[in-house]
């Protein structure tokens, strides 16, 4: 299944998109569980719990798509340098902080976060800040956990995983550089664009889709999740390790090589700019840079 949450009429919904992705229907949630998207749905699921009645179709092209988790409870999980061909590029781009303490290729997981406000849905411009002018882009695959746990078995990990969204992990880059620990640079309000909804593990293959990143039109990152450095079940083994995961939670799996720092010179987002990632059995997220 894919869920949206949308406005219609200035009013919060969240529903069921129709496998032809024309329309999306309604569930009957109360305006407070609307307002978070599908968090509570996610939950319900796990739960076992039946989910609420469905109300009468609406048209996708008379809502606006929000972000499927507009807030989600607590920051998001991303990974960094997860693909084996940007994990060269970036280490090759005088960026990469993390780079100077050893080889290309990570050893484990390198995990950073941010922060919830930073999450804006489909269509939402990405403000070019006042602090910055070295703004990138990478479309990433997200995992969206299920089941939540501590001390999860890569063997068993899948079982955790509700689906799969897009993020868009824009990036700071001087500031990433300059401040080491990349949770400012990558927290900048509007730098995480998220959608266009979640679609269920049963109907997307995470473990092997296409990721495609297109500025203006021109195609920059196309790459297979099975380039992965670190796949699916060892990033949650990684994180729940010590840490517990709970439903609605976000991993941004990394993003694979053509960021705009690969570039001599690099060509970072300005405004004008227009953003679009497609990854393969969730569909295309797109963001206006103003
Ligand atoms: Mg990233």
């Amino acid at each position: 299944m894919k869920i949206a949450a949308f406005l219609h009429q200035g009013q919060p919904g969240c529903g069921l998109v129709s496998p032809d992705m024309l329309s999306v229907q309604p569930f009957d949630l109360p305006l407070a569980q609307r307002e978070l998207g599908a968090q509570s749905l996610i939950e319900l699921q796990v739960r076992g719990e039946p989910l609420p009645a469905l109300l009468v179709a609406l048209n996708l092209s008379d809502v606006q798509l929000r972000a499927p988790l507009p807030r989600p409870r607590r920051n998001i999980f991303c990974v960094g340098k997860n693909y084996h061909a940007h994990a060269r590029e970036f280490a090759g781009s005088g960026f990469d902080s993390s780079a100077k303490s050893g080889g290309e290729i990570p050893s484990d997981p390198i995990i950073f976060t941010k922060v919830p406000e930073s999450v804006v849905g489909p269509g939402a411009a990405i403000a070019m800040p006042d602090a910055s002018s070295a703004i990138d882009y990478e479309a990433e695959l997200t995992i969206v956990i299920g089941k939540g746990g501590k001390g999860i078995r890569a063997a068993d990990a899948l079982g955790h995983v509700w689906g799969y969204t897009i993020i868009n992990d824009v990036t700071a880059r001087d500031w990433q550089s300059r401040h080491q620990q990349w949770h400012l640079g990558k927290s900048f309000d509007t730098f995480c664009p998220m959608g266009p909804w979640l679609v269920s593990a049963d109907e997307c293959d995470g473990t092997n889709t296409g990721v495609r990143c297109y500025v203006n039109g021109e195609l920059r990152q196309n790459a297979s999740t099975k380039d992965f450095i670190f796949d699916i079940p060892k990033l949650i083994e990684t994180i729940s390790a010590g840490i517990t995961l709970y439903p609605g939670d976000l991993i941004a799996t990394g993003t694979p090589v053509g960021v705009g720092i690969g570039f001599k010179p690099p060509k970072y987002l300005v405004a004008g700019d227009v953003v679009r990632v497609e990854i393969d059995g969730i569909g295309h997220l797109e963001n206006p840079v103003r």
